[in-house]
């Protein structure tokens, strides 16, 4: 609660929502003391009297006025005759919470004097304030109430059923479905009809308060069924079952809690909606019983004419009150739904928009940073070149310039932007693999998640990423407003120009879909018309190409009935199954074990030659890389400390980092000699506050000074075959 009150000051709209409604429940607790006058207190003569309190030379006052015609009871002020309005004055005696004998009132006319009317009278002469104020205790209560408990039947309904399945679910939920069926308003009325029309105020409020809650568990028991349904299987409830703990405690102690962020938005969310139910019966006549007065009986009979409306407008007031409540509700629930998101993702990101976007002029691209180190202001700009490059003769498939990815979060109550890509630059010629690599968080994978513009939407993207000779940087949708075409545009590249794979096989598949369902849908996301068995056939070549044997029995599998080697074929094929010509992989291999790990990588090699597969293979393992990449970059912190060719980089480093990485990584035989692993004291950088200097200082043994204090820039050397590049003040050395 502490830690949401604090987060509200974030959202402006919450926070007004919160206080609005504190102080009416404020109000509705010290109801009798608020009110001026009683529940039933009525003025005689005093019929439909207009709002009569003024603030005048620092006084309020309550002006008289007069009947000047009974039939539609027109007022007419008095000129200066005024009563003043006492604060904490003594007016009718009343009994607060029903025990302490009172008198005393907020603000009230002395007995006997010109009654004040805050906002008008009723048809009887009775102040609509202090009926609106006395009305809150139902109106603000009902709500709460009948959500407790609907949630509660839900919970027990939706838990049984999810929790035991079979029997149990199906006649539950056909019970649950009775009640949906029928139309909600219907089935009030019709549960309304069935009660006696002969009862008390008391009796009324919980007739409401049951038939509210009797229509409104079937909607969230489902919600709540399903949730119980999925988390039942995880291994955390299978390992409590297996301690024999009963089915009750598991549900309330292990699975509700985790269902209760969902709970407690949908109160926030289902409040209005029992008090405007309330209200429409109230409205109808089917609500609350005389004396008492909830807010939807306020709005009664009076105002269902515009000409009542026209003469009598502050006849409207209840409606006020219920409308900021409702809009309040919305609004802290609204707020609750974002503080439970586990992201806390703030605003929309901004894609694209960048500064450092370079454009492509006559197929020659300008490069700010190569140019002119002047033109942005990243920290890491300027490399050795003076030039730009020379258009070379065989343009590449894609070229990333001055990529920056910076994610907006919230740590602990204050917004910060966490700066996990910061200017990094590649390119990749058609059939070329380079490899990525870098200790865990260095800001590999969003790197190329940024390429077919797979980042969540607190992400900022600035840079370009020029696929085939097209900017992809500018076209994921941003915002609401963003153009439609954006989004047909970004579906070619994405999938099917573009494919990935990734760690955790199991994770890419829907665990209900079977592997030729898989493969349809994809071969129909290219092409529609295609049928069946054309589908099938295609999948059977594709998963034969990626070595899984018995493709075509295997195609009515389900992705739980493949090891993770087999999954990431599978996942191979489907990008080949869209003809995609850049695969990137993101650790494709580290969730596998070393022989399966060596099968994947031979077939990413034969396919590269087969196929002229372009591909980005990201992992740990630097050696791995070595194997199979024609290029290196290795990252750190965000930026490219090294790249050049994979022989290069795995057998002459120049980067400390790079030789630490290959320092600590195990090699056949180094069991025998009897030395100890080295590992790379400290940890990586945190993103949200980088260092000024470069990210690796810290914990480099050949750090000085400078290092700290400025990013190195980046050094570049091109010869005829390839480039290489360095970011280090100490590395040093030319190009060898
Ligand atoms: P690993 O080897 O563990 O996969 P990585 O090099 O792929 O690591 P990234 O996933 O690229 O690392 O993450 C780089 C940084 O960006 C990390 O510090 C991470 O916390 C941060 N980050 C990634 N995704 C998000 C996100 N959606 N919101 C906020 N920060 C993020
Ligand atoms: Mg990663």
């Amino acid at each position: 609660m502490k830690k949401f009150l604090i987060y509200l000051r974030l959202r402006p709209l919450g926070l007004v929502s919160f206080i609005a409604l504190s102080l009416l429940y404020l109000m509705m607790i010290f109801a009798e003391f608020i009110a001026p006058y009683g529940i039933t207190t009525s003025f005689a003569d005093k019929t439909y009297h207009p709002p009569n309190l003024r603030f005048f030379e620092g006084k309020f006052q309550a002006q008289e006025a007069r009947v000047i015609n009974t039939v539609n009871w027109r007022y007419a002020r008095v000129r200066g005759s005024y009563e003043r309005v006492v604060f904490f004055g003594r007016g009718e005696p009343y009994k607060l919470f029903g025990l302490i004998r009172l008198d005393r009132h907020l603000f009230t006319s002395p007995p006997g004097s010109y009654p004040v009317f805050l906002m008008g009278a009723d048809h009887l002469g009775r102040d609509l304030f202090s009926r609106i104020v006395h009305g809150s205790r139902i109106s603000l209560t009902i709500g709460f109430i009948a959500t407790g408990i609907s949630l509660a039947l839900a919970i027990l309904f939706g838990g049984l059923s999810g929790y035991f399945g079979g029997a149990v679910d199906w006649t539950i939920m056909r019970f649950a479905e009775f009640f949906m069926l029928i139309p909600g308003l219907y089935l009030i009325l019709f549960l309304r009809s069935l009660l006696s029309s002969t009862m008390d105020s008391g009796q009324s409020y919980m007739m409401i308060t049951v038939i509210l809650s009797l229509v409104g568990w079937p909607g969230s028991a489902r919600t709540i069924r399903g949730m119980v349904h999925a988390i039942k299987r995880e291994e955390f409830v299978m390992n409590a079952q297996l301690e024999t703990i009963p089915a009750p405690v598991i549900i309330s102690a292990h699975i509700i809690p985790q269902i209760a962020s969902l709970l407690i938005v949908s109160i926030a969310l289902a409040v209005p909606g029992f008090i405007m139910t309330e209200t429409t019966l109230s409205y109808l006549g089917l609500g609350i019983v005389d004396p008492a007065v909830s807010w939807g009986s306020l709005i009664k009979r009076d105002i269902s004419t515009l000409s009542n409306l026209k003469a009598y407008p502050w006849l409207l007031s209840p409606v006020w009150f219920l409308l900021g409540v409702t809009l309040g509700f919305n609004f802290i629930g609204d707020a609750l739904r974002d503080f439970f998101d586990p992201y806390h993702s703030l605003g929309l990101g901004s894609r694209g928009k960048g500064r450092g976007g370079g454009r492509r002029f006559g197929g020659k691209r300008l490069l700010p940073s190569l140019t002119n180190p002047g033109e942005t202001n990243t920290p890491v700009s300027g490399t050795g070149r003076a030039d730009p490059l020379p258009p070379s003769p065989s343009a590449p498939l894609l070229e990333v310039r001055d990529l920056e990815v910076g994610f907006s979060v919230l740590r602990g109550f204050t917004k910060t932007t966490i700066q996990a890509v910061r200017g990094v630059s590649f390119s990749l010629k058609a059939g070329e693999i380079l490899g990525i690599v870098g200790e865990s968080g260095s800001g590999k994978s969003v790197t190329t998640q940024a390429i077919p513009a797979l980042l969540p939407k607190n992400a900022t993207v600035r840079g370009s990423i020029v696929y085939g000779g097209k900017e992809l940087a500018g076209l994921e949708v941003t915002g609401r407003d963003a153009p439609v075409r954006n989004a047909s545009f970004l579906r070619e590249y994405r999938g099917k120009r573009i494919g990935m794979i990734f760690q955790e096989p199991g994770r890419s598949y829907d665990p209900l879909q079977n592997m030729e369902k898989v493969f349809l849908e994809t071969f129909r996301n290219g092409e529609p018309e295609i049928s069946r068995e054309a589908a099938v056939e295609r999948a059977v070549s594709l998963l034969a190409e990626t070595g899984l044997d018995n493709s075509r029995e295997r195609l009515s599998n389900f992705p739980h009935q493949f090891s993770g080697g087999q999954l990431q074929r599978i996942g191979i094929a489907l990008a080949l199954a869209q003809s995609a010509e850049l695969l990137i992989a993101d650790e494709p291999t580290t969730a596998l074990d070393v022989t399966i790990q060596k099968q994947i990588i031979d077939l990413l090699k034969h396919l590269r030659t087969s196929r002229g597969l372009t591909i980005i293979f990201i992992s740990h393992d630097i050696d791995l890389v070595a194997d199979l990449s024609d290029r290196i970059m290795v990252m750190y912190g965000g930026l490219v400390m090294e790249s050049g060719p994979s022989e290069l980089i795995a057998r002459h480093p120049l980067h400390p980092y790079t030789k630490a990485l290959l320092a600590s990584s195990p090699r056949f035989g180094s069991h025998y000699s009897r030395q100890r692993l080295f590992s790379i004291p400290g940890k990586v950088p945190d993103p949200a506050n980088p260092e000024p200097g470069c990210p690796f200082a810290p914990r480099c043994a050949l750090a000085e000074k400078r290092c700290a204090e400025a990013i190195p820039p980046l050094l570049s050397e091109e010869n005829a075959r390839s480039a290489y590049e360095l970011r280090c003040f100490r590395g040093g050395g030319p190009w060898r």
